[in-house]
């Protein structure tokens, strides 16, 4: 089916809705064209219906929600299996589950089951783009693009650059893991839609000698993105600069090697100094907020309005394993209860389904691919129902607006409310189908 119609109530972003009030656009009833892969088009059902009727197959969707394949810019693939292990923080939770599963990444057959089970998962929520932490295993990240690559998925993954305080088989070898990067990057990044971001676990786990090799990296490679964890929770931040008595914080510490531009990314930002903030915002550098995470872990609520304040770039990450759901529709959710305790004001619907769709495009660089349904743009998107639950049903019946059935789909949301995912004009998850 090389072009052919989606109808259904359509809705995406031109902008951030917190800095436009135009940033919103949505059509009631409106036919989505899709030709080789691509949006044509978005028209009116009324001004459109009978002659594209004539031309090609109408897909009909009534009742649901046609908006931007959601993006994840901040999950671990190889923590899918241990989501939901209990423990008392982060540095614990690093030492009782993630260690000894990531030990298992060198295992290639190990590495190529549990990505087919990520993607799996990733599109049966929604998610057609992630920002992906495979292990410091070559292999596992040559794999994790290997079936990203055969599935068609839009991703941005890099082997983790790792050489201290973890176990011995998690650690990179002398050269601090550049020529495996190097490798990594000639063979994926800008093939098909696999594109590399320079992944570097935290400043804790990496010897002087290794943020030297993510320096030269970043200089080498001034278009890739740089993605890092930065500031999740207290007992990290004192351990970090222990570690870097010369700097005067943690981003200090990120500053000192060169890696802080606007290509980086940096997961959490619990815990910044407003001067952070401000280096942030002035770097042009983005944060990838994952709220699941910080509750389980504790590790903190993240302050999203006084990041926002500086004018950060802001999107959403499961951050799975330590967040608790691949679900954007649930991380959504849990940002607003974290803003909502932060007592000022709160976050809306519209905010969140930005922060999952163009915040993340835009956060990746990769907002002249995807994020929207502009026309020429690919035509990545998820249909949205009430999932046959009675209780979201009942809502949407009462609701006097869009905004109302949104925010429902929110907060009472899940998997059950995806009903199919595009990729590339192609659908790649059905509700019920396997
Ligand atoms: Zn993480």
């Amino acid at each position: 089916m090389k072009k052919f119609g989606i109808r259904g109530a359509v809705f995406d972003f031109v902008a951030n809705p917190r800095q436009s009030s135009k940033a919103f656009r949505f059509f009631e009833d409106a036919i989505m064209v899709i030709s080789d892969g691509r949006v044509e088009s978005i028209a009116q059902t009324k001004e459109c219906l009978d002659t594209f009727q004539e031309q090609y197959p109408i897909l009909e969707y009534p009742g649901c929600f046609i908006c931007p394949g959601f993006i994840d810019t901040h999950i671990h693939y190889a923590q899918t299996r241990i989501i939901g292990s209990p423990a008392p923080g982060l540095l614990e939770w690093l030492e009782t589950y993630t260690f000894p599963e990531e030990l298992r990444f060198s295992d290639p057959n190990h590495s190529a089951a549990v990505a087919s089970q990520f993607f799996d998962e990733l599109v049966s929520n929604g998610t057609t783009c992630a920002q992906v932490y495979p292990t410091v295993h070559e292999n596992s990240t040559d794999l994790f693009f290997e079936e990203a690559h055969s599935r068609g998925l839009r991703m941005v993954a890099g082997k983790v650059l790792m050489d201290r305080h973890a176990p011995e088989g998690l650690l990179d070898g002398n050269d601090g893991g550049e020529a495996e990067t190097e490798r990594l990057i000639k063979k994926w990044h800008g093939k098909g839609r696999q594109s590399y971001s320079i992944t570097l676990r935290f400043a804790a786990t990496s010897t002087l000698k290794q943020m030297e090799v993510c320096r030269r990296l970043v200089q080498r490679y001034p278009d890739l993105l740089f993605h890092t964890h930065l500031a999740e929770t207290l007992p990290e931040n004192e351990w970090t600069m222990q570690l870097y008595p010369d700097c005067s914080d943690y981003l200090g510490v990120y500053e000192k090697f060169g890696v802080v531009s606007d290509h980086s990314v940096f997961a959490h930002c619990i815990h910044l100094s407003d001067s952070e903030k401000q280096r942030m915002a002035d770097a042009g550098a983005s944060i990838a907020l994952c709220p699941t995470s910080n509750s389980f872990l504790g590790s903190g609520l993240v302050p999203l309005n006084q990041l926002d304040d500086y004018h950060i770039g802001l999107s959403l990450g499961t951050d799975v394993g330590g967040g608790t759901s691949f679900s954007m529709l649930k991380t959504m959710q849990e940002m607003y209860k974290i803003v909502s305790l932060g007592g000022d004001r709160n976050v809306d619907e519209l905010d969140l389904f930005y922060l999952a769709t163009l915040g993340g495009a835009r956060t990746l660089k990769i907002e002249e691919h995807v994020g929207n349904l502009d026309i020429g743009k690919e035509a990545d998107f998820v249909i949205l129902d009430d999932g046959g639950q009675r209780l979201i049903r009942q809502r949407f019946e009462q609701s006097q607006s869009i905004s109302e059935k949104l925010f429902a789909l929110i907060i009472l949301g899940d998997s059950l409310n995806i009903r199919e995912t595009w990729s590339m004009g192609r659908c790649v998850y059905r509700r019920g189908v396997h």
